[in-house]
């Protein structure tokens, strides 16, 4: 069966190496399960530029716009550090994300139990962690106007500006993407803002309780001040299930939630926009790292970051949360069993294994739990 479409952007540095891991991941699922997907390649970033002389070419937009889901690698590197600042690596994937206008950006922190000694809060406050922080990601304070640096005419001293502007709509359709993804978890969400000092906060605390009271009785909605929520997320981070915040508390706060279970190599995300011609919401999804220079070509990247990406298109684009969760499954399991790339040994003595190695072991775990039933 034809779950969807689903366009490849391997991009940069590691990003094409753990994609082909990915892509075995892929033909499994197809072989094995018959889930088919219509999978499209093409270019972005420092490898678009080469190719066609920018980092997001009008094409590739095109098919952006028309498929369900992208799935990107990583973009940037030391050879396109001195270009153009429109042409950079970065420039393509931020494009994406504003054409496609990716309001909705979903960061969740999971601990393995297998890596709960990785963490620099203690095992037992960490181990079978796993929240949702949903950041607004296209309005805030990093879009606000007025903005900028200016000269006091009087006093000839420099200020500088930022405004945190929210609407209703914008407020509104973050807090249904988080209301939405909240029904496929454990039904809680909780809203962080500053409300105590901050008129944005009291907007925001406002018409995220309206959408709650209108549309989802069955969701547990609490309120917490931004400050307090980053004391919690340290103390006791198995409260959460989803968090929902702006774009500038969003992104201190899912940076430390992501954090708090280890390596940059084991973090997936994906950003949500509005419903496309299918009636699916426009997704891209991606591993948190860079393209890595320092370790690409070298076998040594860690792929489950990207095929933790992976998993969040099958739940959240695919609606194949069975499946999402038979991959998780297996990349525990080969934790658990000690196999890992190098960026997650601890010990001198361990020997690292490659990207191919570690997907060859949760080939080998999908595998097994079919076998299992
Ligand atoms: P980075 O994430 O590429 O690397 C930071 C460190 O983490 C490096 O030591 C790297 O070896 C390690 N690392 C990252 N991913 C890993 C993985 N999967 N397995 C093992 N180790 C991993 O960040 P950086 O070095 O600051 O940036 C390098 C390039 O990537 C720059 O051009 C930057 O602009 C770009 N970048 C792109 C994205 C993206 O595509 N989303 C994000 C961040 C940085």
């Amino acid at each position: 069966m034809t779950v969807g479409s689903l366009l490849i952007l391997p991009g940069d540095g590691i990003g094409p190496e753990v994609m082909d891991e990915v892509c075995r991941i892929i033909e499994w699922f197809e072989k094995k399960l018959k889930i088919q997907l219509d999978t499209k390649f093409d270019l972005v970033g420092g490898s678009a530029y080469d190719k066609y002389g920018t980092p997001l070419a009008d094409t590739t937009l095109k098919i952006a716009n028309e498929v369900d889901a992208i799935l990107l690698g990583a973009v940037g590197g030391p050879k396109y550090d001195n270009l153009e600042f429109s042409l950079k690596p970065e420039r393509g994937l931020l494009k994406l994300r504003k054409e496609l206008d990716l309001y909705s950006n979903l960061r969740p922190a999971q601990c393995f139990d297998a890596l709960s000694d990785y963490s620099s809060l203690k095992p037992n406050i960490i181990s079978g962690l796993d929240i949702m922080i949903v950041r607004e990601l296209s309005s805030g304070s990093y879009f606000g106007e007025p903005r900028g640096i200016e000269i006091n005419k009087k006093s000839g001293e420099r200020y500088a500006i930022n405004t945190t502007y929210y609407s209703e709509s914008e407020i509104e359709r973050v807090a249904i993407s988080a209301f939405e993804i909240a029904k496929k978890r454990n039904k809680k969400v909780c809203s962080m803002e500053k409300a105590n000092v901050m008129e944005v906060g009291v907007l925001w605390r406002e018409v995220v309780q309206k959408i709650k009271d209108k549309n989802y009785p069955e969701i547990e909605l609490s309120h917490m001040y931004a400050d307090a929520g980053a004391m919690q997320l340290v103390r006791w981070p198995k409260q959460f299930d989803v968090i929902v915040t702006d774009n500038l508390f969003g992104d201190l706060l899912s940076d430390c939630a992501a954090m708090l279970t280890g390596s940059l190599g084991m973090l997936p995300s994906a950003s949500l926009g509005n419903k496309n011609a299918n009636g699916k919401l426009k997704a891209m999804y991606e591993p948190v790292h860079g393209s890595a220079p320092d370790i690409s070509g070298k076998g040594l990247a860690n792929p489950i970051a990207c095929i933790l990406s992976f998993s969040m298109a099958l739940k959240y684009t695919f609606d194949l949360k069975k499946e999402a969760e038979l991959l998780d499954k297996s990349v525990e399991r080969v934790l658990s069993k000690g196999i890992r790339t190098a960026d997650l040994l601890q010990k001198e003595n361990q020997k690292p294994s490659s990207t191919k190695e570690v997907c060859d072991e949760i080939l080998v775990e999908l595998n097994q739990q079919l076998k299992e039933g």
